[in-house]
């Protein structure tokens, strides 16, 4: 497979990830079952013997989602209702909605009203991840979600199979760690657009698959980089609008880490083999860098922030908060104090492909990476 060549599969399963999702069932006679970003165990579907493929609303226009959910709610979750009622999730045999934000939670029951013959789950994480119940709570919560996901696809529940499936996601977290490591090192060729292209699709295709396609990638092929790049540290959830990752490349920003749900953060930590495979899930679970919309102390909140700030070697920070959520806008004032205070520079976008254009936020971007610029050696 030629370099060019090797890309194409990934590309192909973000531009028609349910067409993916159609070959799979098609195939294998599975149910596919579609997840909200973040954090529903994806491993937990996949030993089931289903398909899990991750719905991301944002980036998706159109006016039928409004007759269901206020207008004001974030692109994340109007873009996932608008994708079902334009029937463009059909091929979903059931939707697991995870609790992160009012938001999600009442988009549970707005879902289950418009799609009551799909087998929908809500998945109630904990919101303190730091209290001493929430392993308990959580491990009951993942068993029940378990127990749930057999009985839709009427395979037994069997441990070793999910060992299976979380050996299978942890091979996959570190093909796409050193993906990512390339793009720090190699960003012409493994530019952050591309690099994303490999985790995006990751969360949409058979696990599998995508691991093969990765090791097809052309990882040796070598590049000059003629520019210099500025690097920095984006916090958000998705990357929203479309294109901003291609408008960082070619202004020559480098994304060295990133706390995005489709991003860095979700293949940062391993689950590992190390015990019941319910608990190993627990465990990376609340070792995940914390999601906006969990509650945590407000001072280990911002101080874990700074220090995975200053430790990226990144030069300044961007938000890419989601226009419409509250809770990153709560987060945002005291992470800003804290890097002012260490005098990193940040800049905040609210972004969302409704109503905010890629050119609107051009301006600020660039004038943003002069800024930055000035003060690399
Ligand atoms: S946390 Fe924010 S972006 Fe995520 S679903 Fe809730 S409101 Fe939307």
């Amino acid at each position: 497979m030629n370099g060019e060549h090797a890309w194409k599969p990934f590309r192909e399963t973000v531009d028609a990830p349910m067409e993916r999702a159609r070959a799979w069932k098609e195939q294998t006679g599975g149910k596919v079952i579609g997840h909200l970003l973040p954090d529903v165990p994806e491993e937990i579907i996949h030993a089931a013997g289903a398909l899990p493929t991750a719905v991301e609303g944002a980036g998706t226009q159109g006016t039928q989602a409004q007759a269901h959910i206020p207008g004001y709610t974030c692109s994340h979750a109007m873009g996932a209702i608008e994708q079902g009622m334009r029937h463009d999730l059909d091929i979903l045999d059931g939707m697991i909605i995870p609790y992160v934000c009012d938001t999600t939670r009442n988009l549970f029951h707005i879902w289950n009203h418009c799609f009551p013959n799909k087998s929908n789950e809500f998945l109630r994480l904990p919101k303190r991840l730091d209290y001493p119940g929430a392993a308990e709570y959580l491990k009951a919560e993942f068993s029940r979600l378990a127990d749930s996901l057999c009985n839709i696809t009427g395979r037994p529940r069997d441990d070793e199979d999910l060992a299976a499936s979380i050996a299978l996601y942890d091979r996959s977290r570190a093909a796409l760690r050193n993906a990512y490591r390339k793009q720090r090192e190699q960003p012409a060729v493994w530019t952050s657009e591309r690099v994303q292209t490999l985790f995006k699709s990751a969360a949409k295709a058979p696990r599998e698959d995508h691991l093969r396609w990765m090791e097809a990638l052309p990882w040796d092929e070598q590049s000059q980089d003629a520019m210099q790049r500025v690097p920095i540290y984006v916090r958000g959830k998705v990357w929203d609008p479309p294109g901003i990752l291609d408008l960082f490349d070619k202004i020559g920003l480098l994304v060295v880490e990133d706390e995005m749900t489709t991003g860095y953060r979700g293949v940062a930590t391993d689950a590992g083999s190390d015990g019941d495979p319910i608990d190993v899930l627990v465990r990376r679970h609340l070792s995940l860098t914390p999601y906006t919309g969990y509650h945590q102390q407000p001072d280990k909140l911002v101080s874990g922030f700074l220090e995975r700030v200053q430790g990226s070697g990144a030069q300044g920070v961007i938000f890419l908060n989601p226009k419409f959520c509250e809770a990153a806008g709560f987060d945002t004032p005291d992470f800003q104090k804290a890097l002012e205070n260490a005098g990193i520079p940040s800049l905040v976008l609210e972004s969302s492909s409704r109503g905010v254009s890629l050119e609107q936020i051009r301006v600020r971007v660039e004038a943003f990476r002069e800024m930055i610029a000035e003060d690399l050696p």
